[in-house]
């Protein structure tokens, strides 16, 4: 099949895959690009995304380098007498009616009339992260940092077999198949690594399957419609053989039998045991629960089970906004009246800076009109330096211009913000250990080997 364009996304956008349209830092949207579908009445027919930067014929954001900036294209706006309103479009070009957000999805996009409109998008490559956050939430998920420390923590790495459950909207789904991916088509099936995902909830498995359809996941993400609690984790009868676990279910602690070694007491099964784990691989385990009585339940059976190393973690997020903040004697007010020595030293030094190029302007335009309180005095000389000639006007040389030797000072002292408290609890993460097995003779064999075994 098709590999994915989150595994490999290549050089360039392409039709019939998945896009991510970055409008701005917090606004991605999910497309998947459509090719033409061929013309109406002349002009070519075409899904549109329309957004209040401009509208983006799919046509024109297909075969795009990643990261490429594309410009709103004029669409047309209107179903019927089309041809005599592009016709009034060509012949004037500046104007922009038919850009913006008055078009809808589906409508045709003018041959020849894709030309720059007002705004622009960033067209990206997907991956987890971005999917993250701009997929379709169909129920909490486990965001960036959670997943990627939980990944590290069960050991999941190319070529490893993952079971998850449950599937939910396919959040920790995508960055795990990412973690597990070894190159496929180029290995077999077998050494191919895997997610086993099971959602018992028909409407999100659906979609998840239909998503992991359309993201050219699905020789390499398994995704069974269960009820884990009863049904356990195999696969048409089969062991997933795998080595990494994650649960984020209301009750992990019921889930947990069916990922044993061996048939646990309790759990009905006529035919004989199979476990869904591999047997000669330690197996790394995650549970994710927002509360601290469904962790208690966990543990207590992970206890019983023969789990190891149980430890709880809480991963506790905070962003740290790094800036560059003009320093002055006019402080900005979040940061009160109260300057520290420190920062009055560096306001004392910027003034005496400004003051002596003040007084270097002054000299050179002997007087004239620059009296101006408004004038930029950092940069006023750099101006004049720039075009050889001593400005006459002080509007003309209020232009700012880079300087090499500009001061770091000048740009603004470089500080830190942190997030004053961490705004949301997501969950605590349960770690645990199954250690492989471990036959009898195994053992013997290993103490015969040992030198100091006799
Ligand atoms: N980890 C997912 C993500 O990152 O998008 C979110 C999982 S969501 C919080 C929990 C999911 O578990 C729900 O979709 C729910 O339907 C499913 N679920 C609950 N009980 C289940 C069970 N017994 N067997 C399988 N899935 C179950």
């Amino acid at each position: 099949g098709a590999i994915s364009p989150f595994l490999e996304p290549g050089t360039r956008t392409k039709a019939d895959s998945l896009a991510i349209v970055h409008l701005s830092r917090d606004n991605l949207l999910p497309v998947i690009l459509q090719e033409s579908k061929g013309e109406v009445d002349g002009y070519a027919e075409g899904s549109v995304i329309n957004t209040r930067f401009g509208s983006f014929p799919h046509t024109t954001l297909i075969n795009q380098p990643w990261g490429a900036q594309v410009r709103a294209s004029i669409v047309d706006t209107g179903s019927r007498g089309r041809k005599r309103k592009i016709q009034e479009q060509e012949t004037a070009p500046d104007d922009s009616e038919g850009a913006g957000s008055t078009t809808t999805p589906g409508q045709a996009t003018p041959k020849g009339l894709e030309t720059a409109s007002s705004g622009f998008v960033h067209i990206l490559p997907p991956t987890p992260e971005v999917w993250t956050t701009s997929l379709p939430h169909r129920t909490q998920v486990v965001y960036t940092p959670d997943y990627s420390y939980i990944l590290h923590r069960i050991r999941a790495r190319p070529g490893m077999r993952i079971i998850e459950s449950g599937s939910g909207s396919g959040s920790f789904t995508h960055a795990s198949v990412r973690a597990v991916y070894n190159g496929y088509p180029k290995s077999d099936d077998d050494a191919r690594g895997k997610v086993y995902s099971f959602e018992f909830n028909e409407d999100r498995y659906q979609k998840m399957a239909e998503e992991v359809e359309a993201h050219g996941l699905k020789d390499l993400v398994k995704v069974s419609q269960r009820d884990v609690y009863n049904g356990g984790f195999l696969v048409d009868g089969k062991s997933p053989e795998a080595e990494c676990v994650f649960l984020d279910l209301p009750a992990p602690w019921k889930a947990l039998p069916h990922l044993s070694r061996s048939k646990p007491a309790g759990v009905e099964q006529d035919t004989p045991w199979i476990s869904p784990l591999r047997s000669d691989r330690t197996v790394h385990l995650c549970t994710f629960s927002p509360c601290i009585e469904q962790v208690t339940k966990t543990v207590e059976v992970m206890r019983q089970l023969g789990w190891m190393e149980i430890e709880m973690v809480e991963v506790c997020h905070k962003r740290i906004n790094v800036m560059r903040e003009r320093v002055g004697l006019n402080m900005p007010t979040d940061r009160g009246s109260n300057l520290s020595p420190y920062d009055v030293g560096e306001a004392v030094q910027r003034l005496k800076e400004v003051e002596s190029k003040s007084k270097e302007f002054h000299e050179r335009n002997q007087g004239g009109e620059n009296g101006d309180a408004d004038v930029d005095m950092d940069d006023a000389p750099e101006a004049q330096k720039s075009n050889g000639t001593p400005s006459k006007s002080v509007n003309e040389s209020k232009a700012p211009v880079a300087s090499a030797s500009a001061k770091p000072f000048m740009m603004g002292r470089l500080i830190h913000r942190t997030e004053p408290e961490i705004k949301t609890h997501t969950s605590y993460l349960v770690f645990a250990v199954l250690p492989q097995e471990w036959t009898e003779e195994q053992e013997a064999a290993a103490f015969a080997k040992w030198p100091c075994g006799q």
